[in-house]
């Protein structure tokens, strides 16, 4: 057998990578990483954790006004510090990197704080000039911000520099209609920004159930975003005071502080070596790879993002594990990709497990719908407007539940908990059985009775 300097490379410390590596050491493999910004990769560093810390400091506002509800009175207007906010999510995100750094050292990992690339199909080439050979190299580099393609796309930020501006935007136009807008529009609304919110097609989130579709904008509009749908930048222009005025192809024109893409995110291939070494790519520069990780080159595997299967940290992680104990555990794990949980953190929040009803009704089987959209019992004191939207689809020969769905407050734990149940193949008859947790809005999901007649 070869002598390699590791038996494992991994290229990218994000939380794919930093997953693999450290099983792979625990199973007795030589283990390095190389990894060029920070570790911890998009989730840590600029993506959920920090998104999550920004949606709780967007929700006070809320929770302020709602408190005169239930008798308290509020001294003064609350104010807020949008650098005390990121200094703190700065700090929070610098413990988790440290935290996430040490286990690897721990795991017995060396990492290689820069850039690494492929060098043939066993080595690979640090940025200090450094060459390593490895007996399997996985490549866990994860996704970036599509830039834009119109005049004036330079003047605009994406969700990477939006967690660190040096001041709250009083005027931000956010352009998509996927996770990283809608969670955005519902921050910046939320900390006082005036929003507005563009998209290209006639609905928000496309892959989603239509209902929660509509329940989210309807939603984002109650608190003050302006949704322009059907529509596009043309172009942006720089204003001499630093502002920037925005055109859209259907001719509104903004002015505003900020410009924010978020269009989607795409694998991070370029200069990794990959077309040296033949690593097989699709159309959208994905690496393609088997059920196993592998990749067409039998010593290189890929995981997370770049393989852009399901792009979400805990598949990403999951993916690294099995990896892991397939390659050097010898217990060879596949990851199953059906029924994955997931959430918006918009507010109102979405959390969704499972076939939405266009899905099912697609695969030709006949389907029940059940559905409730309620006021939730804090709204009856607080007196706001809020409505929480629940939908089960459930095959209507097997009973079997096929879709869980809201949206409202806490819809993301409410969804964690029922995707055990979908994954279990639970059927409706079994949410009946259950028996209610009262007061809750969770039990409107194992009371609902009725099917839906619409
Ligand atoms: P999404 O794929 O969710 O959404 C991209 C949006 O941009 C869509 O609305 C799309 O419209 C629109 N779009 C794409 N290209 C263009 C274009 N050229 N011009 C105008 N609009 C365009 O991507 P995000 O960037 O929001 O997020 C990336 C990924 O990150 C997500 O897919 C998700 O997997 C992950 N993520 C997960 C989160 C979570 O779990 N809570 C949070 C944030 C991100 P259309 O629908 O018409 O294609």
């Amino acid at each position: 057998m070869a002598d390699y300097d590791v038996d494992l490379f991994v290229i990218g410390a994000g939380s794919g990578g930093v997953r693999a590596a450290r099983i792979a050491a625990g199973h007795g493999a030589r283990v390095a990483i190389a990894e060029e910004y920070r570790i911890g990769g998009t989730c840590v560093i600029r993506g959920c954790v920090p998104k999550k810390l920004l949606v709780y400091a967007s929700r006070f506002p809320d929770a302020f006004e709602d408190s005169r509800g239930f008798g308290w009175t509020i001294g003064g207007t609350p104010t807020f510090s949008w650098p005390e906010l990121i200094a703190a999510k700065d700090m929070e995100i610098a413990r988790l990197s440290a935290i996430y750094e040490t286990n690897l050292v721990k795991a017995g990992v060396v990492v290689h704080r820069q850039r690494a690339r492929l060098d043939g199909q066993n080595a690979v080439r640090l940025a200090d000039g450094t060459r390593l050979s490895a007996r399997v190299i996985l490549i866990a580099t994860g996704g970036g911000p599509n830039p834009g393609d119109f005049p004036g796309a330079e003047l605009t930020i994406s969700s990477n520099e939006a967690f660190d501006l040096p001041k709250l935007p009083s005027r931000i136009a956010i352009v998509g209609g996927g996770y990283i807008a809608i969670e955005f529009a519902g921050i910046f609304a939320g900390l006082g920004s005036a929003v507005t919110l563009i998209h290209r097609g006639d609905k928000l989130l496309r892959g989603f159930d239509d209902d929660l579709r509509d329940e989210v904008r309807m939603g984002l509009e109650k608190r003050g975003v302006a949704v322009l749908l059907e529509d596009e930048i043309e172009r942006v222009e720089a204003d001499a005071d630093g502002s920037k005025l925005v055109r859209t192809k259907a001719g509104a024109q903004l002015v505003v502080d900020e410009v924010m893409l978020a269009i989607g995110r795409a694998p991070l291939t370029d200069d990794l070596g990959l077309d040296d070494t033949i690593v097989m790519r699709d159309h959208n520069g994905a690496v393609m790879v088997d059920t196993t990780s592998r990749t067409n080159v039998p010593s290189i595997y890929a995981i997370g993002d770049v393989t852009d299967r399901l792009n979400l940290t805990p598949v990403a992680i999951r993916e690294g594990h099995a990896f892991a104990d397939t390659v050097f555990g010898s217990k060879p794990t596949t990851v199953d990709h059906a029924n994955v949980p997931t959430a918006v953190f918009s507010t109102p929040e979405i959390g969704t497990v499972g076939l939405t009803e266009a899905e099912a009704r697609m695969t030709d089987r006949a389907i029940d719908i059940y559905k409730t959209r309620f006021r939730p019992m804090k709204a009856t004191l607080s007196g706001r407007d809020d409505k929480v939207l629940m939908k089960l689809v459930v095959d209507a020969e097997t009973d079997r539940m096929l879709g869980v769905h809201i949206v409202g407050e806490d819809a993301a734990e409410m969804v964690q908990i029922a995707a055990i149940a979908v994954k279990m193949g639970a059927t409706k008859a079994d949410f009946d059985a259950t028996m209610a947790l009262h007061p809750s809005s969770a039990e409107e999901l194992v009371t609902l009775r009725t099917k839906w007649a619409g």
